[in-house]
C-alpha cells in the first residue's frame, strides 16, 4: 500500500499523455489575479533563474535570492559539456522514448518513470527557447546546431557551447530575468542567504534571510516558496561544485517537514583533475565531453607505472601494446562513454590494483593523441580548446603533448527534497526544482541531463504546476511578516549565529569541514559497506561535537563574514552527511553511484535488489538527536522492461 504521506500525484493513463493530461487539469490563474500573488524563488542557477523569469513574465510578483553578488554567478555557470535534448538532429534514430529509456537505465531503475518521460518530452522545447534567447550553441558548417555524445548513450543528442554551456545558458536565463527585473515583476536580492523557512498553518509562507553585506536578518513573505538552491556535493569538502554550493536551504526545509529523498545517491565524476596535496579546497572537472574523443588508459606493466611515478618516462613513450584501455576492454559496446558511475569505479579498480599513474597512485590517463591524429589539431582545438587550456593552466602539462591525468571526484547529488509530479514537496506551498530536488535521475545522472532538468523544471514545468496551488490563494492577503511564526524563526536564526560566535575555539571552519570530507570520502564515497557506514555516523557525531566545542569564527555578525557563512553551512553538512550515511546503510543493494561492497557481481559490477529496494527512500525529520523516519515510494515501471544494466554488448 502506498505511503499516505507520499502522494506522488502521477496522472493516470498512457505515459505519453500524462503531462498533457496534468496540464489540462491544472487550474490557471487569471492575469489580474497573478498580480496579487507573490512567489519567493531561492537560487538563481539555471533552475531558479528560468523559473523566476518565467513566473515574472506570467505576471506573478517574484522575489529572487542568491548568495553571490549577481544572479549570473550561480554555480550553474560552471557547467561545461552540454545539455541533452531529443531533437534527433543527427538522424541517428533518437527520440523522446530513447532519451526516456537511456535516463531510466542510466539511473539504474531508481527514478520515477512519469517524471523522466516528461523531462524527455519537454527537452526539445528547451533548445528552441534558448536559441530564441540567443544562446550561441555550437553549429555545423552549414548552420545547423551541432551535437556530441555523452556517457551512457549511443546517439549524439548533447547541445553545447564549447566548454561553457552552463555559462551561455545562464546568460540567456539571466537576460530574461533582467527583463523582468526592469519591468518590476521580479525583485532581486543578491548577497542574501536564506537561513530558515517560515511555515504558517502548515504552508510555506516565507523565508528568513541574512543580508551577507550588513549581517541584517530579514523577513520575506509570499504565497509560495520555490527552492532552487542546488546540490549538496560539498558535504565532501572537496568537490567540483562551486565553493558556495551547499545543502542548507534543503536542510532547513527538511527540519520543517519536507521529506529528503535518496540522500545517499551522490555522483562521482570520473574525469577530474586529481587531488594535489592537502591544502586544496576545490577540485576541477574536466568535462565528460572529452570522453567523446579522449581514450582512458593505464599501463599494463607495473614497471612502467613505477617509472612514471619516478618521472623516468613519459606516458607518450609507453608503446601502444603496453597500454590497458580498460574501459574499451571491459565495456566494448560503450567504451570510453560508459556512464559516470561505471567509469569511476573502473578507475578506482585499476588504481586499487596498483596501476595509478601519479605519485599518489590515484590517477589514470585521458589521452588525445589518437584524436589529434584522426581529426587534426584544428578540429580538436575547436571542440575542446578551452578545456585543454584550463588543464594546462592548472597542471602545467599540455594535453597536446602528454595525456591528461584524471581521477574521480564528487560532482553532483541525485538525492534531494522529495517532490511530487507537480514538483511540490511534502510541505504545501514549498516547491523544489533543479538539483535541489530528487526527481529524475535515480541512482546515477547521465551527463548533460542536469541542465536539461533544471531548465525543464524552471521554464516548462513549475510555471504551470505552481499555478494549480496558487489558484486557491489569490483571495488570501499578502503574507504578514509580523506573524509570530516569522518572529520565532528569526529568533532561532539569531540564536544559532550567537551560539557559533560564543564557541571561541581554535579550529577553523575549513579544517573541521575537511575532516568531515575525509569521513565522507572514506566511508560514504565510491565504495560503501555496513561497517564503514556505521562508523561514519559515529564519527560525524563526534566531529559535530568538536565543532561546537572548538570552532573559531572571528569577526561579528554585522559585517561581511565568510567564516560565519561557512560555519552555518557546515552545521547543515553534518546533518546531511549523517543522513547520507543512514540512507546508504539502509539501502542494502548496489545501484548507480551507490556501491555497497557486499552487493556486487563476480566481475565487480553493481548488484541491485529490485525485490526489496525498488523504492524512493524519503526521510522524515523527527527532531534533534532523534532518528529520522523512512518512508517508501514504490517505483512502478510500466513502460520499461527492467533489466540488469549492461554496457558491454
Ligand atoms: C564543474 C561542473 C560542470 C558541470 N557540467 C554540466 C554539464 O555540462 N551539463 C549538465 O547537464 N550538468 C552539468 N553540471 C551539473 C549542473 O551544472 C548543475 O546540476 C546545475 O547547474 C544545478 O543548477 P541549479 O539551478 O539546480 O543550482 P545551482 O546552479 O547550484 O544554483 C544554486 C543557487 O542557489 C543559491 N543558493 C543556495 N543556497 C542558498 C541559500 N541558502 N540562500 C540563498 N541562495 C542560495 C546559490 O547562490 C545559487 O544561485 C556540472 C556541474 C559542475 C560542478
Amino acid at each position: 500500500m502506498a505511503d499516505p504521506k507520499l502522494i506522488s500525484k502521477i496522472p493516470e493513463g498512457p505515459i505519453k499523455d500524462k503531462w498533457s493530461k496534468r496540464k489540462s487539469s491544472i487550474r490557471v490563474v487569471s492575469p489580474n489575479n497573478k498580480r496579487k500573488l507573490e512567489v519567493i524563488v531561492v537560487g538563481t542557477g539555471l533552475g531558479g533563474a528560468s523559473a523566476a523569469a518565467s513566473l515574472g513574465e506570467m505576471g506573478y510578483n517574484v522575489k529572487i535570492f542568491c548568495i553571490s553578488d549577481s544572479p549570473r554567478r550561480a554555480h550553474s555557470i560552471a557547467a561545461q559539456g552540454g545539455i541533452n535534448a531529443a531533437k534527433n538532429y543527427q538522424n541517428d534514430n533518437d527520440s523522446v522514448s530513447r532519451l526516456f529509456f537511456d535516463t531510466v537505465k542510466g539511473g539504474d531503475y531508481r527514478s520515477r518513470e512519469a517524471n523522466v518521460y516528461r523531462l524527455a518530452e519537454v527537452s526539445a522545447a528547451i533548445i528552441d527557447q534558448c536559441v530564441a534567447q540567443g544562446v550561441p550553441f555550437a553549429r555545423e558548417y552549414g548552420g545547423y546546431l551541432a551535437n556530441r555524445s555523452f556517457g551512457g548513450v549511443q546517439v549524439s543528442r548533447t547541445f553545447y557551447a564549447r566548454g561553457q554551456t552552463g555559462q551561455q545558458l545562464l546568460l540567456g536565463a539571466y537576460a530574461s530575468l533582467n527583463k523582468e527585473i526592469a519591468a518590476g515583476t521580479v525583485k532581486s536580492y543578491p548577497r542574501h542567504e536564506m537561513l530558515d523557512l517560515v511555515i504558517i498553518n502548515g504552508e510555506a509562507k516565507g523565508i528568513i534571510a541574512r543580508n551577507l553585506v550588513t549581517g541584517e536578518i530579514e523577513r520575506f513573505g509570499a504565497h509560495a516558496v520555490v527552492l532552487a538552491t542546488g546540490g549538496y556535493g560539498n558535504t565532501y569538502f572537496l568537490s567540483t561544485n562551486a565553493m558556495n554550493s551547499n545543502g542548507s536551504a534543503a536542510m532547513q526545509a527538511y527540519r520543517k517537514g519536507a521529506f529528503f529523498a535518496n540522500p545517499c545517491f551522490a555522483q562521482i565524476h570520473p574525469t577530474c583533475i586529481p587531488v594535489h596535496g592537502d591544502q586544496q579546497c576545490k577540485l576541477t572537472l574536466m568535462s565528460e565531453s572529452l570522453r567523446n574523443d579522449g581514450r582512458i588508459w593505464v599501463p599494463k606493466k607495473m614497471e612502467d607505472v613505477m617509472k612514471l611515478r619516478a618521472h623516468q618516462i613519459k606516458a607518450s613513450e609507453i608503446p601502444e601494446e603496453d597500454r590497458d584501455y580498460y574501459l574499451e576492454r571491459r565495456y566494448p559496446a560503450f567504451g570510453n562513454l560508459v556512464p559516470r558511475d561505471v567509469a569511476s569505479r573502473a578507475a578506482k579498480e585499476r588504481c586499487d590494483a596498483g596501476f595509478g599513474v601519479n605519485e599518489t597512485g590515484l590517477a589514470v590517463f585521458l589521452d588525445f593523441a589518437d584524436a589529434i591524429k584522426r581529426l587534426g589539431h584544428q578540429r580538436v582545438e575547436e571542440r575542446y580548446g578551452n578545456l585543454f587550456q584550463m588543464y594546462e593552466k592548472i597542471t602545467n602539462v599540455s594535453p597536446w603533448k602528454e595525456p591528461m591525468m584524471i581521477y574521480p571526484a564528487i560532482h553532483y547529488t541525485m538525492g534531494g527534497l522529495w517532490v511530487d509530479y507537480d514538483l511540490q514537496t511534502t510541505i504545501p506551498g514549498l516547491f523544489a526544482i533543479g538539483e535541489a530536488n530528487f526527481s529524475d535521475h535515480g541512482g546515477n545522472r547521465l551527463g548533460a541531463s542536469a541542465l536539461m532538468q533544471g531548465l525543464a523544471d524552471g521554464y516548462f514545468i513549475l510555471p504551470y504546476t505552481i499555478g494549480g496551488y496558487l489558484s486557491h490563494k489569490f483571495s488570501e492577503p499578502k503574507t504578514d511578516t509580523n506573524a509570530p511564526e516569522f518572529a520565532e524563526a528569526e529568533k532561532k536564526v539569531a540564536e544559532r549565529i550567537a551560539k557559533i560566535f560564543a564557541v571561541q575555539g581554535k579550529e577553523t571552519v575549513d579544517s573541521i569541514h575537511k575532516k568531515l570530507g575525509h569521513i565522507m570520502w572514506e566511508y560514504v564515497g565510491m565504495a560503501r559497506n555496513e561497517e564503514g557506514l556505521k562508523k561514519a555516523i559515529v564519527e560525524i557525531g563526534k566531529l559535530r561535537e568538536e565543532f561546537w566545542k572548538n570552532v573559531c569564527v572571528p569577526g561579528t555578525n554585522g559585517e561581511v563574514n565568510q567564516e560565519l557563512e561557512k560555519a552555518l553551512r557546515l552545521v547543515d553538512f553534518f546533518d546531511i552527511g549523517e543522513l547520507m550515511a543512514r540512507d546508504a546503510l539502509n539501502r542494502r543493494e548496489s545501484c548507480g553511484g551507490h556501491f555497497r561492497e557486499e552487493m556486487q557481481t563476480e566481475d565487480g559490477e553493481t548488484k541491485r535488489d529490485d525485490e526489496n529496494f525498488m523504492y524512493v527512500a524519503a526521510w522524515e525529520y523527527k527532531g534533534e538527536g532523534k532518528e529520522p523516519e523512512l518512508h517508501k515510494e514504490d517505483l512502478v515501471y510500466e513502460n520499461i522492461k527492467i533489466v540488469t544494466r549492461n554496457y558491454k554488448d
